[in-house]
């Protein structure tokens, strides 16, 4: 009943969604843990109460000015989205078919995977360096149709200096580069200069974390216009909500909530590392609001699920570059208390020198 390449992929495993009335403390999918500004709440009761019998507007006006706006880049070169996976499955949509090649650093968001998967892109993956560096060179050199940097990365945490994204996005010449900054403003710096200066590089944001709305799917797209046009063209025309919209624009009117909450996570996070690093965990300076991790070569599922079993929820990935990481979305001062209380708790009781299903294959 459908495509092969359908049939045949994996589904994208979104991290667990607790149930309603389940209650759990959730650091795992990078959410924000303080709630987005109260003029976010005004505009949605608003627009909830003024014109839903119409259709919302298809280039996302008021969202687009607003972020016109704070950013300093012309409507021309923007582009709203449901959620910046709704941007990122439009431009794999415009940018690959079968056979065409698409490149990335990985360990990084394995949705790129599953898009790609549904165009029949042939993905090259190259591993980051043992110090989560990019692997610029082997990017450049592949020239792929489609390149993916995501800056800072996940789950590393690790941001990409803007220096190299500038080599790369000149190597890459006529080729998209594709820059995901999902996570850049807990960073020092972010890479929007490069819009200037180059005609290939695509930049995505997202107004999940550092905004505190993952539940309204707001993501936004800046690139040369003549970019927006062509991904305009596989967008469904009225792909963003009025609520949504009015939420967005409200959100981004009001950018100091956001950098007061962002600098919350990152003082929270900062502590964080130095105790995760005291607990016995190598973990990598982080530019996001989350951290990674690690016991080289000790399987972490077991920790994994007796966090669950205590009611935390971090995020595992089974995989050989990952099964001995864990990605902690940075919470409360008190949800980290109870995390690391309930680690304390459980480490020991880890056989960690068991063998890992993994170990083999590193
Ligand atoms: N890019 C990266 C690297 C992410 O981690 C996420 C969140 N899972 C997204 C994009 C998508 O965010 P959203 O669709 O909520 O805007």
């Amino acid at each position: 009943m459908f495509r092969e390449a359908i049939e045949k992929m994996a589904a994208y495993k979104p991290g667990e969604q607790p149930r309603p009335g389940e209650r759990l403390i959730k650091l795992n999918t990078n959410e924000n843990p303080y709630p987005p500004s109260p003029q976010v709440r005004r505009a949605v009761a608003r627009a909830a109460a003024d014109s839903l019998r119409l259709y919302p507007a298809p280039r996302a006006d008021g969202f687009v000015a607003a972020a016109s706006k704070l950013y300093g880049i012309r409507k021309e070169m923007i582009l709203a989205g449901n959620g910046s996976d709704e941007l990122l499955a439009m431009i794999f949509r415009a940018t690959l078919g079968p056979g065409d090649a698409v490149a990335y650093p990985v360990p990084t968001y394995s949705l790129y995977d599953t898009l790609a998967s549904i165009q029949e892109a042939r993905v090259l993956g190259f591993p980051v360096g043992r110090d989560n560096s990019i692997p610029l060179d082997q990017l450049a050199e592949a020239r792929a149709a489609l390149t993916i940097v995501c800056s800072p990365n996940s789950p590393s945490g690790i941001s990409t200096p803007t220096a190299q994204l500038a080599k790369l996005a000149r190597a890459l010449r006529d080729r998209l580069l594709v820059i995901d900054e999902a996570y850049v403003d807990f960073a020092d710096g972010n890479a929007l200069a490069l819009l200037r200066r180059f005609p290939n590089v695509v930049i995505l944001r997202t107004l999940s974390k550092s905004f505190s709305l993952a539940g309204m799917r707001l993501g936004l797209c800046f690139a040369r216009p003549q970019i927006i046009e062509e991904l305009m063209k596989v967008k469904d025309s009225y792909n963003l909500s009025r609520v949504a919209l009015a939420a967005g624009a409200a959100a981004l009117s009001d950018a100091d909530w956001m950098r007061r909450n962002v600098e919350r996570v990152k003082h929270t996070r900062d502590a964080s590392i130095a105790r995760l690093r005291k607990l016995g965990f190598e973990v990598p300076g982080s530019a996001a609001n989350f951290v990674l991790a690690r016991m080289a070569g000790h399987d972490l599922a077991p920790l994994v699920r007796a966090l669950r079993a205590s009611g935390i929820l971090v995020r595992h990935f089974p995989t050989p570059m990952l099964h001995d990481a864990i990605r902690i979305s940075i919470g409360t001062p008190a949800e980290m208390n109870a995390l690391f209380k309930a680690i304390a708790a459980n480490l020991p009781k880890l056989n960690l020198n068991g063998a890992s299903p993994f170990r083999a294959r590193r």
